[in-house]
């Protein structure tokens, strides 16, 4: 790759980056041989590569031959501390169904067993992989009581430095009482106002890691986020939207990602879970539910009719059993959805594949979701689940978050690339082994596949060390 806008700022205003075909925006047609140009962090224009070339002759031009320039991926749910449990050995009983999965396995053995350092060393790891594989921007959810306060700070540095767009949110619930519960909403508006007060992430040029450690231009923010019905009673959760209002961010709530959810608050309530958040008044765009896996046809109205908004999680819905959210409804209705990863595969391709599968195999339909819809998920969408503004379109005006796709280096595609092939191309048979560049916010954080900044080696050890320690 050539061109470093480090090197030439002050002699070319922006750098220009051509490539053999580029996606603007998910929904609209491919482009052949296009270029887009940044300035200061935004797209400032796009046009044929040879034209931009023309216009620009003072630019530098970074050379995106053989690849396709497209949006960087928005996960837009992650737990960075998931990593940490991959493998990690089952309990001596075995988990009989969601409860016991949740009681005797997932809080006790891994999230009340979180310190500091385990979820920094998760997060700098996480947030490379996340890189290397075209994510630009991601939400977190991090459930560790036992490593309240801080631990959102804890995780801070590690985030900021990857240069990564970045919300991320403590899952405050009262399972462990009601201190436990407030030391979580506290911990999110802390970390909302100190982000605010004192923005992290994103340097102000050159490369994302700075090697003074300093950070400048405010990529890392906060959001309100509470658990689920079952973990968190009413006054709590008006407590976390309330708080969500008054800061003006969202407030996440895992919902219904089995059956479980349902039935409880049926029993508990009178009333499904979608109908219950309705009740008591926080149905709202200001709502971001993650999965909505199991949905009633009522409490899909709920979602369509009050603009809440939606993470869908292919792969970890199948992972744990959670059945296949009703996607295409939601879409149908002019809901906005994006993809996560929630913690599992963190691979972007690999997740736009399992919604493109999943749903075509649900409806016996192949034509149920294009690769174009799964692509706009996973980047357009989900940016705006997460109130990111003008993320997810390489479109003038919009923010230089993108990625350069290998199509023919090592492992290239044995067919030709056309306009109408292009998207299942990148869908079908790329994956993030294949991300050769990426940018955030006009600095570049991958180059040549290679995390800038992050030595790899020293990260996987440092989380292996943590991971043996939460095992142990
Ligand atoms: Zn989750």
């Amino acid at each position: 790759m050539t061109g470093n806008r480090e090197e030439s700022r002050g002699e070319a205003p922006g750098l220009t980056i051509g490539a053999d075909w580029a996606v603007t925006a998910a929904l609209d047609e491919p482009r052949r041989r296009w270029a887009v140009r940044v300035v200061d962090g935004l797209i400032d224009d796009s046009g044929p590569v040879g034209k931009m070339q023309a216009r620009y002759p003072g630019d530098d031009f970074s050379d995106g031959s053989g690849c396709v320039l497209l949006p960087g991926f928005v996960n837009s749910h992650v737990h960075l501390y998931g990593v940490l449990a991959h493998g990690v050995p089952a309990p001596a009983v075995p988990v009989a169904d969601f409860w016991s999965f949740l009681d005797d396995y997932w809080w006790p053995l891994v999230e009340n067993a979180l310190d500091h350092e385990m979820v920094a060393a998760a997060a700098a790891w996480v947030t490379a992989d996340l890189a290397a594989g075209g994510t630009t921007g991601f939400f977190d959810i991090l459930e560790a009581p036992n490593a309240l306060p801080d631990a959102l700070f804890a995780q801070r540095e590690a985030v900021a430095s990857s240069g990564l767009r970045a919300v991320l949110s403590f899952e405050a619930t009262e399972r462990m009482g009601a201190a436990s519960g407030q030391a979580g909403l506290d911990e999110n508006v802390r970390f909302i106002e100190a982000c605010r007060a004192q923005p992290a992430g994103g340097s102000t040029g050159g490369g994302a890691r700075p090697a003074d450690g300093s950070t400048g231009g405010g990529r890392v923010s906060g959001a309100m986020c509470i658990h689920t019905t079952f973990t968190c009673g009413e006054p709590f959760i008006r407590q976390a939207f309330d708080a969500a209002a008054d800061l003006d961010v969202f407030c996440h709530a895992h919902v219904n990602e089995g059956v479980h959810e349902g039935r409880w608050c049926t029993e508990h309530h009178g009333m499904r879970t979608l109908e219950f958040y309705d009740r008591i008044g926080v149905a709202s765009p200001r709502f971001q539910a993650s999965q909505c896996v199991q949905l009633s046809p009522r409490e899909i109205d709920i979602i369509a009719e009050s603009g809440i908004r939606v993470s869908h999680m292919p792969l970890s819905n199948c992972e744990v059993g959670g059945g296949i959210a009703p996607v295409l409804e939601l879409l149908e209705r002019g809901v906005t959805v994006g993809l996560g990863s929630d913690g599992y595969l963190n691979d972007m391709f690999a997740v736009m594949r399992g919604a493109f599968l999943l749903h075509r195999a649900a409806t016996l339909d192949p034509g149920a979701i294009s690769a174009a819809t799964v692509l706009h998920l996973a980047t357009e969408g989900s940016a705006r689940t997460l109130g990111l503004e003008r993320v997810g379109r390489l479109e003038p005006g919009w923010h230089a978050d993108l990625q350069l796709v290998d199509l023919e280096g090592p492992g290239g595609l044995p067919t030709p690339v056309e306009a109408h092939n292009l998207l299942d191309q990148l869908v079908l048979w790329r994956s993030a082994s294949h991300v050769r560049n990426v940018m955030v916010g006009g600095d570049w954080i991958v180059d040549g596949g290679e995390v800038i900044g992050a030595d790899m080696d020293e990260l996987r050890a440092h989380t292996l060390e943590q991971a043996a320690r939460l095992w142990s």
